[in-house]
């Protein structure tokens, strides 16, 4: 079944006269209507109409004229005379290629979204306007070789127009624009034009979105070390080789140098007249990363787009029109750039591959690591996944032999992996007057250390997570589910304690179960706090904040990196806006203040994210020349996350959590998928639920399993209460159709939203 097919149920409903006699040899598009109804009508193509897929088109609509896009053409056939026909070409030339469109489709089927909304992220907003138009201005260009006597007697008897004469002779191209001409002038360039001394022409001005932003200065390949050398030779094969290359999976310790390769296997895939897309997590958190790219093609600035959400209108429009000509070729942009319209894409280049912001939490929920491989594998194109901690979906594609995996096991500059020390917060109990025990004492006296020397440090607290974990601070006892090895959640509502997986329930303990202490308590303070423990443990320390609170201020981030780069700041603390890519030679310690509070979320993922994030940290110590070291404060220490981060030890920790995956049936052995009702209304959110669990059991694919209807861990957001079922299969495809196919039978009350996440990553 093709893509399309989903839309058999199709009618002509803009047929005028039913069964009109006249017929004709045409050919029709299928056109999908803009808008939420998901329309889908053939047209009729006018003759000498350039029309392919991809294409936007005016068309009738009932009495009124829309917008849509061709989703196909068809053969020429017999038809009908009453088949309408399109009214005009929106965009010249189509600005969703092909692949796009096919990727479109594959979106919308496998995650359950409407066609009509995946081509809206495929196409913003801003691009698809028909007002939004480029950006234009008039020029005036010298026409042939004007002789110079020709000039010179213009000087007595047109003033004006000799002066526009000499301007332009000197000017680059002969050509200038008419308003940097002067003013006044209308009349003179008027004469000219009719003398046939000058054209007079319209061009096109680009919205330069790097324009007043800093220069940066060429960076130089640097030579390749070994691993790089045969990490940059299979890409390359990729790139230039076989047509249907695997994905490559470069698992590279942090600091192993895969940014150098990247840059390296852009630039030969653009020297093969090849272009590039360049994904990051987030634009605005990656900035080092981005300006590596920027300095590394700062000689063709002019081929580079940068794509991130503070773009213009205008800019957007701009950049995606310079992408679908071929003029950018290396494009660089977080998860939504899946979507540029690059044409002879040769190689996607995916950092951090294992990074949960590439996954879209509104509609259409896709994944943009996923995509980028199923656009590379439509393209067909060379697809690199980077990262030092890779997700364990991508390892297990390794290990089933649908990627290849690429290891680059040493830092690049010869410098050795950071020392990593834990200490047992178990331990400073007491030391700290009833309140948090904030800074150990191992990690003040390294901090002190640091101030002497004039050598800098990072803070790192994840505060990532609402739902809070009842823990002992005497033994470190968390309260866990008894079926389901994840933590239980605290519901403040009803002061109980829930599995969020099978729905167990706990009262909340007076002490704690494993050793009686009465102190059990809810874990949790923030970064406000640790800066004003710092100012009263290190009064003379500078320091600051980065955070989603801190970094409100436009530039903000920016800003307080270059403090830091510059030294004007001894500490940095921050969230995990501060474990991304970062690159400071002159950071030699690295405090992780609570390495537990990612783990005891309810949630299969967290002792892997807790894994990734202490490495990724841990990762930003001892990247110049002197050598640097970790410290993790933790009330578990023998927990695997953070055992196997001390020993930057991927492979081990893999293997055991691969172990608990397969055991329980999660991902990557499996897919998994929630179900959420959203209302205002509690009791409607949870009824509707409960009718779509009758009917997802009725007849439901062999092996698919159903959870309970639950409220979710974060049962009530912007004023609705939330509830939700999870669901998983080893086979994607029939768990999301099956899904589907009960939505699609089921009318939900008006004031219930459901939502339906394919491969979800967010269980909140
Ligand atoms: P990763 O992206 O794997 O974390 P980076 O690309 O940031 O690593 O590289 C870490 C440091 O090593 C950077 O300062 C980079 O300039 C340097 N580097 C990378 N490759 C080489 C090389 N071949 N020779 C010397 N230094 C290198
Ligand atoms: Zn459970």
């Amino acid at each position: 079944m093709t893509i399309f097919e989903k839309w058999g149920g199709w009618r002509k409903k803009c047929l005028g006269r039913e069964g009109s006699a006249g017929q004709f040899w045409g050919v029709t598009a299928r056109v999908l209507i803009d808008g939420p109804s998901e329309l889908v009508f053939d047209y009729g193509i006018p003759v000498g109409m350039g029309v392919v897929p991809g294409c936007r088109v005016r068309v009738p609509l009932r009495r009124k004229s829309a917008v849509g896009t061709v989703l196909s053409v068809g053969e020429v056939a017999q038809m009908d005379f009453a088949l309408r026909e399109i009214e005009a070409l929106v965009d010249p030339e189509p600005l969703i290629t092909p692949v796009l469109l096919r990727v479109a489709g594959w979106i919308a089927d496998y995650y359950g979204s409407s066609l009509e909304s995946v081509i809206r992220s495929v196409l913003p907003e801003s691009v698809r306007t028909e007002e939004n138009s480029a950006k234009t201005r008039r020029v005036a260009v010298l026409k042939g070789d004007v002789v110079d006597e020709v000039v010179a007697k213009l000087e007595k008897r047109a003033p004006r127009q000799h002066a526009i004469l000499i301007l332009l002779k000197h000017a680059e191209g002969g050509r200038m624009a008419v308003a940097d001409l002067g003013e006044g002038n209308a009349g003179a360039l008027k004469a000219l034009e009719r003398a046939g001394l000058i054209l007079l022409e319209v061009e096109e001005v680009r919205r330069d979105p790097e324009d007043g932003v800093e220069e940066v200065l060429e960076s130089v390949p640097l030579a390749l070390n070994a691993g790089q050398a045969a990490a940059l030779d299979v890409v390359l094969e990729a790139v230039a080789g076989p047509k249907e290359a695997k994905p490559i999976l470069l698992l590279g310790v942090t600091g192993s140098g895969k940014t150098e390769v990247y840059l390296q296997a852009a630039r030969r895939a653009l020297d093969l007249g090849k272009t590039v897309l360049v994904l990051v997590p987030e634009i605005s958190l990656t900035p080092q990363t981005v300006r590596r790219f920027k300095a590394r093609f700062a000689g063709m600035q002019e081929q580079v787009a940068v794509l991130h959400s503070n773009l213009s209108q205008g800019e957007r429009f701009d950049e995606w029109h310079r992408i679908r000509k071929g003029v950018a070729r290396i494009v660089i942009g977080a998860r939504s750039a899946v979507f540029a319209p690059l044409p002879d894409l040769g190689l996607i280049l995916v950092d951090e591959e294992h990074e949960n912001s590439y996954k879209q939490e509104n509609p259409p929920r896709y994944h943009g690591r996923d995509v980028a491989v199923l656009r590379g594998a439509f393209e067909p194109c060379a697809v690199v996944l980077g990262s030092a901690t890779p997700s364990l979906e991508s390892w297990h594609n390794c290990q089933t032999g649908k990627y290849q995996l690429v290891r680059l096991n040493e830092r690049a500059d010869g410098q050795s992996m950071p020392l990593v020390r834990v200490v047992d917060m178990r331990l400073e109990k007491g030391k700290h007057k009833g309140g948090p025990a904030i800074l150990s004492d191992k990690l003040r006296t390294a901090l002190e250390g640091r101030l002497e020397k004039g050598e800098q440090s990072i803070l790192f607290l994840n505060r990532r997570g609402f739902a809070r974990s009842l823990q002992c601070p005497s033994c470190g006892h968390v309260c866990q589910c008894p079926h389901c090895s994840v933590a239980l959640t605290y519901h403040r509502t009803d002061e109980r304690l829930v599995c969020h997986v099978c729905g167990y329930q706990a009262i909340v303990p007076k002490k704690c179960p494993e050793c009686k202490d009465p102190a059990i308590a809810l874990q949790g303070y923030g970064t406000q706090k640790v800066e004003e423990v710092l100012a009263k443990v290190l009064p003379t320390a500078k320091f600051a904040r980065i955070d989603a609170d801190a970094m409100r201020r436009k530039h903000a981030l920016r800003d307080t990196l270059h403090a830091f780069k510059t030294h004007k700041i001894d500490i940095l603390i921050g969230t995990q806006m501060i474990a991304k890519g970062l690159h400071f030679p002159n950071v030699t310690l690295v405090g992780i203040l609570n390495a537990d509070l990612g783990l005891h979320v309810p949630d299969f993922r967290a002792g892997e994210r807790t894994f990734q994030l202490l490495t990724q940290v841990a990762g930003r110590a001892g990247r110049g020349d002197l050598a640097g070291e970790v410290v993790v404060q933790t009330f578990t220490p023998h927990s695997p996350s953070i055992q196997f981060a001390r020993q930057h030890d991927f492979d081990g920790f893999s293997e055991q959590e691969m172990e608990f995956r397969s055991q329980f049936g999660f991902p990557p052995f499996g897919h998994c998928a929630v179900l959420t009702s959203r209302s205002t209304h509690e009791r409607r959110a949870e009824f509707t639920l409960q009718t779509l669990l009758v009917r997802l059991k009725e007849d439901a694919p062999a092996g698919m399993m159903i959870g309970e209807v639950l409220p979710s861990p974060l049962i009530r957001a912007h004023g609705q209460y939330r509830f939700q079922i999870t669901l998983r299969s080893r086979k994607a495809r029939p768990l999301s159709r099956h899904v589907q196919g009960v939505l699609a039978r089921t009318t939900l009350p008006e004031d219930v939203t459901v939502v339906f996440d394919m491969d979800a990553l967010n269980f909140s």
